[in-house]
């Protein structure tokens, strides 16, 4: 799960980080407002939206399908002096969609700005912490070259990159925030102020079990002063029930319907291009019904995998969430009864389908525990439900999902 950047900056000001004067508006008139509230000083407004980019991105103003849309001449970053601006810059960002590199020809609507106090800069720098799943550790990472583009120097010039593995039940050593802060290029009194800023940084990524956190840039300023001015934060969706009180960062406006209906749901669903929806328990098997319905020609159209126990509400949600695509022209449906014994499985289906209609064709194939009271079950349904097709083994049910999807 991912926050916004003034999330994230709270966080790590809770940590000890410094971070400049910012407040959260969520219309033209609050910008407005923060604006006066800072004291009529320059600010930067900032469109909060996950994505990346935002300060090279664009807001769409028009779609034109010939001439290219028309776009404004100032990104999700924009520097301001004069109140009127803030005013006319706000208007514009929350009624046009913000297009970066990370978000997709759509852009992204933004629905919060974040009003900041624009800082001095003399230097910029980045600093971030991601999992390193070949030692099983986190590891921080830095550049004295920060700023907009980290992921070229990156590419291009790997021994820029500096780092420092994280023991996780001991959390950054002070030696280690030292070392970086000297590597860094930090004088005087600048290295305990980066020290900080490093150390809350970590402190946030492991005490919140996060996978991302990063600062981008971090920044010196002219007098001296080290401060964060952009900051991502990414949580581990997998340790997420450890911090209830971060589900309430959660910004379902940025995140897929179809993902967060499946979510809700307790299903895992992830779209893919094809036109054969899958619906499957078990994350192995839904890999080998990908694997055979391309083996016979076909494309899935997506991966969902229902879990262990198969109920007729997540059987009529995961067939809601797949006949919800339209590219999707047949079903495949492939469980293994063994928590869920297929009976009960072939009961849900057919609950399923009185539900939700199955307006394509649905092959079915079950095996497992109670298969024969399942075939009884599914047949007796032949004449209510006739897009729905039994299979005898996995080969025949591919051959014959793949068929209906063409035909
Ligand atoms: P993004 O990474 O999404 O483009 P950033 O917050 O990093 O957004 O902003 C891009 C650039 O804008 C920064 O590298 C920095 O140069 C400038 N910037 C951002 N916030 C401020 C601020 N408060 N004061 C001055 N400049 C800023
Ligand atoms: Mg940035």
């Amino acid at each position: 799960m991912k926050i916004h950047e003034y999330q994230a900056k709270e966080l790590l000001a809770a940590a000890g980080a410094a971070v400049p004067r910012g407040i959260v508006a969520s219309s033209p008139a609050e910008a407005v407002a923060a604006f006066d509230q800072i004291g009529g000083k320059p600010v930067v407004l900032k469109a909060q939206i996950h994505a990346g980019g935002r300060g090279k991105g664009r807001f769409i103003l028009a779609r034109r399908a010939s001439a290219g849309d028309k776009l404004s001449d100032f990104g999700g970053v924009k520097y301001l002096t004069k109140r009127d601006d803030v005013a006319a810059v706000a208007e514009v960002m929350f009624q046009y969609p913000l297009v970066t590199k990370q978000t997709g020809a759509e852009g992204q609507k933004v629905s919060k700005v974040l009003v900041q106090e624009a800082a001095d800069i003399a230097r910029e720098i980045y600093v971030g912490i991601v999992l390193d799943r070949a030692i099983g550790l986190p590891v921080l990472m830095a550049c004295a070259e920060g700023g907009v583009e980290i992921e070229e120097v990156a590419a291009k010039s790997p021994e820029k990159i500096l780092k420092a593995v994280i023991d996780p039940d001991a959390g950054l050593h002070l030696y280690q925030a030292r070392r970086l802060a000297f590597e860094l290029g930090f004088t005087g009194d600048q290295i305990a102020q980066a020290e900080k800023i490093v150390i809350a940084l970590a402190s946030v990524y492991l005490d919140k079990d996060c996978s991302l956190a990063e600062i981008n840039p971090l920044v010196v300023t002219p007098k001296g002063e080290v401060v964060v001015l952009d900051a991502k934060i990414t949580f581990d969706d997998n340790a997420l029930f450890r911090h209830p009180d971060m589900e309430t960062q959660r910004d379902e406006g940025e995140e897929n319907p179809a993902d967060l209906r499946a979510a809700k749901a307790g299903l895992t669903y992830i779209a893919l291009n094809g036109t054969i929806g899958c619906l499957v328990n078990g994350a192995g098997l839904a890999m080998s019904t990908m694997d055979i319905i391309k083996y016979h020609g076909g494309e899935p159209a997506n991966f969902l995998d229902v879990g262990g126990g198969v109920t007729p509400e997540g059987a009529i949600e995961a067939f809601r969430i797949i006949l919800d695509d339209p590219k999707v022209k047949g079903v495949l449906v492939n469980i293994f009864g063994g928590i869920a014994k297929c009976d009960l499985v072939a009961e849900a289906l057919v609950k399923a389908g009185r539900e939700v209609g199955f307006k394509v064709p649905v092959v079915v194939r079950l095996e497992g525990t109670n298969v024969d009271k399942a075939r009884v079950i599914l047949d007796s349904a032949r004449k209510e439900l006739p897009t729905m097709q039994s299979a005898t083994d996995l080969t025949d049910a591919a051959k014959k999902v793949v068929a209906a999807a063409k035909g």
